[in-house]
């Protein structure tokens, strides 16, 4: 896809770069290269910032405050932020925004998008995902977390696992069997629940690298409104599918922009440690180039699939695959280069729970043990490599399906 001959966004293109010279100081190099505390207050207000501009979420109609564009623009705007080194959004904005935004405004009933749209953008509801449990990860289908239907509203029991960012947000969609004698991908529901109420607990974890990203969250008679449903009720499985799709296809435009970024520090890393003769590390570095290009074209087929109005569908599977697997390969390698000094890590660790560091971040042994442990997780969440390929599979290559687990009689 080539956007550069296009004079509309050609045009387009100058408007977000005197956006981002407008947000920059001068020498900017990339959010990363700022200190901790005033990266964070950076992305604050670059957030306020895309959200009056309508670029928070981009493609969402202009009527719930969005900005409307076409995907083509989608491209451009990505392009510009990303490669200048500017986020686009907070961590939970990847739950709220490009999960359940995008998935509601293909499932929800109307006036649940004009509530929950525009109060996700403001800030007002900030979301976490709650799929998964101590018995259901893989085996989505499998989940226990009970709603019960109680005059105008929902009463929930049970437990979800690993919710990142659940500390950080005040609503969750959680998915939960509203229809316990259905068969289980058929009793299920997708729940809109806020998390500030009695009835539920949240408990970090602490993870790898020592930080406590995500949660189990504790449902004990925990309420919502009866109307809070994306989707019909017991419908919830394809609302689930159709969410999935977006997680694994939400990256697929900025993530090779900052790989490239990311694979450029460890190359300058490599010559700071005069190993640019080194014929391993050079052929390995040569296969890591050639990754970053299959997934920069990978993500722009993305982006042509949401050009003829599809949303990411087992295709975004190709995509989540080859990027986690391609992140744990080259993280060992940058851990290869450091040799000893990846053992006691000094420097500023990389603040993301999920892909790269952020551009301009400091060429530090810590931030890259930091995303070297990050990147073991990335082959885990939204579904695993194994479960990637099952799907790659059957519904791409039409292989025969798994056998299914056979069923409890009665
Ligand atoms: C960093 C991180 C963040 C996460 N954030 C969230 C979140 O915000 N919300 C949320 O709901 N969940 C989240 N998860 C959970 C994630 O979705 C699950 O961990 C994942 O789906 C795998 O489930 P599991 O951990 O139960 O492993 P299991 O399903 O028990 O799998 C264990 C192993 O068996 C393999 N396996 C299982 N079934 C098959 C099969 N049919 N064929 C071949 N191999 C198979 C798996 O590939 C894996 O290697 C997060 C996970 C991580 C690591």
């Amino acid at each position: 896809m080539d956007l550069s001959d296009d004079v509309d966004m050609r045009r387009f293109r100058a408007e977000v770069r005197a956006f981002v010279a407008g947000l920059v100081p001068d020498g900017w190099r990339g959010v990363g290269a700022l200190p901790p505390a005033e990266r964070e207050e950076f992305a604050k207000g670059t957030r306020r910032a895309l959200a009056e501009a309508g670029w928070l979420a981009p493609s969402w109609p202009v009527a719930y405050g969005g900005g409307g564009l076409s995907p083509a623009a989608l491209v451009v705007l990505v392009e510009e932020l990303t490669g200048a080194g500017v986020p686009s959004g907070s961590d939970n904005d990847s739950f709220g925004i490009s999960m359940l935004g995008n998935t509601m405004l293909r499932c929800a009933d109307e006036n649940l998008v004009a509530r929950f749209l525009p109060r996700i953008l403001s800030g007002e509801y900030v979301f976490a995902q709650g799929f998964s449990e101590p018995g259901a990860g893989s085996d989505l289908a499998s989940l226990a977390l009970r709603a019960r239907r109680d005059d105008d509203r929902w009463v929930l029991n049970g437990q979800k696992l690993w919710s990142s960012g659940a500390h950080k947000a005040n609503w969750m969609f959680v998915l939960a069997r509203t229809n316990p004698g259905a068969a289980p991908h058929k009793g299920i529901s997708m729940l809109l629940v806020p998390l500030d109420q009695p009835g539920v607990e949240v408990r970090p974890i602490r993870n790898i690298t020592g930080d406590t990203d995500f949660n189990e969250v504790f449902f004990d008679d925990a309420v919502t409104d009866g109307e809070l449903v994306v989707g019909e009720v017991n419908g919830g499985w394809s609302v689930a599918m159709t969410l999935l799709g977006f997680e694994r296809g939400e990256t697929a435009l900025h993530a090779p922009i900052r790989f490239r970024s990311e694979l450029d520090r460890l190359i300058a890393l490599i010559r700071e440690r005069g190993l640019t003769g080194d014929p391993d590390i050079r052929r390995r570095i040569a296969w890591c180039h050639v990754q970053v290009e299959q997934l920069r074209c990978q993500g722009l087929r993305t982006a042509t699939g949401l050009i003829a109005g599809r949303a990411p569908g087992p295709e975004a599977a190709v995509f989540k695959l080859l990027w986690s697997e391609y992140h744990r390969i080259v993280t060992d390698l940058a851990v290869d280069v450091l040799g000893v000094d990846a053992l006691a890590p000094t420097g500023t660790a990389s603040p993301n729970w999920f892909h790269t560091d952020d551009p301009g971040a400091p060429n530090s042994s810590a931030s890259w043990t930091s995303v070297y442990l990050n990147a073991r997780a990335g082959t885990i969440y939204a579904g695993t490599s194994q479960i990637q390929r099952t799907i790659v599979g059957e519904l791409l290559l039409g292989l025969p399906k798994e056998p299914k687990r056979p069923q409890p009689a009665g």
